[in-house]
């Protein structure tokens, strides 16, 4: 018997997401989700999808990481599906930033960890909690490969001229400014699915991604490979998201800075955390934004006015920077569910080969689909992402190699 399954983690600052899948069919044994790890109010939510029992919930403070993934192992050894079973092949860690080091899943060993934690300055609010989920893994499974999988890589392929700044060279070469894009786990997945369903070999295709979940983001791929994506040096850049402000003038943080008194901080904060259509109008819920916008309110209108309108200028871009567009793909929280985001961002587009199935598109799937009709000369696709799939499979594909 060849162990197949893996354990994918995705370690937030204060939170665990898990999956075990068996990779011999691709099936998902378990998920779950650990978060306000380090508070009173912990709560670890089980899901045993293997023995197909019922979720599981359990509240109470849970330290540290550490803690943390010794509740889930606990969890998963009451399914029979303990992290000791030589059935475990590896650990999928997602890692948000693997720098211009890391193209490609990796094997972690001592200096690769070193070298994940040497790019800390350039994730300070992901790679922390990425590497602590890394030590603590590999403090309970030493024996078995523990594979990052970073959310750049699939990005790496941009050429230097689209990943550079416009800035002095010298000043972007010492403090490793560039675009590196995010998301690329999803976008990998995705733009690969698009083709299968198009029924095509994704060389074959170029696809324009629209991930737009609380993070949003877009990316141009031509037959496979990433050409552009819409987030830079750190996932502020791009699209309107949920709480990100996405693009804007540089000189709006000087102008904070010089007349509005902000610290670096604060604006910080600011752009990452209170701005996009929580900013705009004080929810980053598409539903309620809908909801509201829909009952007249008008900042939920304009909000999500200015959401649609960025949404379209990138796929105007994007259909320039690829010259020939197969597919244009929704995906993640707000792609695949929300209706009227697709409806306002395709509207008007019909001289780029846009078109839209008002009936296909207000359907409610899980499975992949066309919602443009068959004349289209770009189809129009909903695509669920599978991050955690990927990342196993990616994983997988590594240590059996
Ligand atoms: P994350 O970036 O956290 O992984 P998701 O891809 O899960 O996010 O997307 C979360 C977002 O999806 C929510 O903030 C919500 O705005 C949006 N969303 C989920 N379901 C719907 C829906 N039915 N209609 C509109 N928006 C939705």
């Amino acid at each position: 018997m060849t162990a197949s399954r893996v354990l994918v983690l995705n370690s937030g600052s204060s939170s665990v997401k898990y999956q075990l899948l068996d990779m011999a069919d691709r099936s998902r044994l378990a998920v779950g989700l650990v978060e306000r790890i380090g508070e009173e109010t912990s709560r670890l939510v089980h899901e045993p999808l293997a023995t197909g029992g019922d979720r599981r919930e359990q509240l109470g403070p849970i330290a540290d990481h550490e803690a943390a993934l010794k509740a889930v192992a606990a969890e998963l050894a009451a399914d029979g599906l303990g992290l000791d079973s030589p059935e475990l092949a590896a650990v999928g860690h997602r890692v948000v930033h693997g720098g211009t080091r890391f193209t490609a899943p990796t094997v972690i060993d001592d200096e690769v960890l070193a070298e994940i934690r040497s790019l800390v300055p350039l994730a300070p609010l992901h790679n922390p909690a990425n590497v602590t989920g890394i030590e603590v893994a590999r403090a309970l499974r030493a024996d078995i490969p523990q594979v990052a999988v970073f959310d750049t890589a699939f990005h790496a392929t941009m050429a230097d001229h689209v990943a550079q700044y416009a800035i002095d060279a010298e000043v972007a070469e010492r403090f490793s400014v560039r675009r590196y894009g995010f998301h690329g786990t999803s976008h990998a997945y995705v733009s690969r699915a698009t083709a299968r369903l198009l029924g095509k070999a994704p060389e074959e295709v170029n696809v324009i991604v629209l991930h737009l979940g609380n993070g949003a983001s877009a990316s141009a791929v031509r037959g496979g490979v990433c050409v552009d994506t819409s987030m830079g040096l750190t996932p502020l850049e791009g699209l309107v998201m949920g709480t990100r402000s996405g693009d804007l003038d540089p000189a709006v943080i000087f102008h904070l800075a010089r007349v509005g008194g902000m610290s670096v901080d604060e604006i910080d904060s600011l752009l990452n955390k209170k701005s996009g259509l929580l900013g705009m109008c004080g929810d980053n819920d598409m539903r309620e934004v809908l909801r509201r916008a829909g009952e007249g309110d008008e900042a939920a209108g304009r909000a999500f006015a200015t959401y649609v309108h960025r949404l379209k200028k990138y796929i105007g871009a994007y259909t320039a920077v690829l010259g020939r567009v197969d597919a244009v793909v929704f995906t993640a929280g707000v792609g695949e569910n929300a209706a009227p985001v697709r409806e306002a961002a395709v509207a008007g587009l019909e001289e780029l080969g846009l078109a839209l199935d008002h009936r296909a598109n207000a359907e409610r799937s899980g499975e992949p689909r066309l919602i443009s009709p068959e004349y289209a000369r770009v189809a129009v696709a909903v695509v669920p992402t599978d991050e955690e799939l990927e990342i196993a499979a990616q994983a997988y594909e590594l240590v059996t190699r």
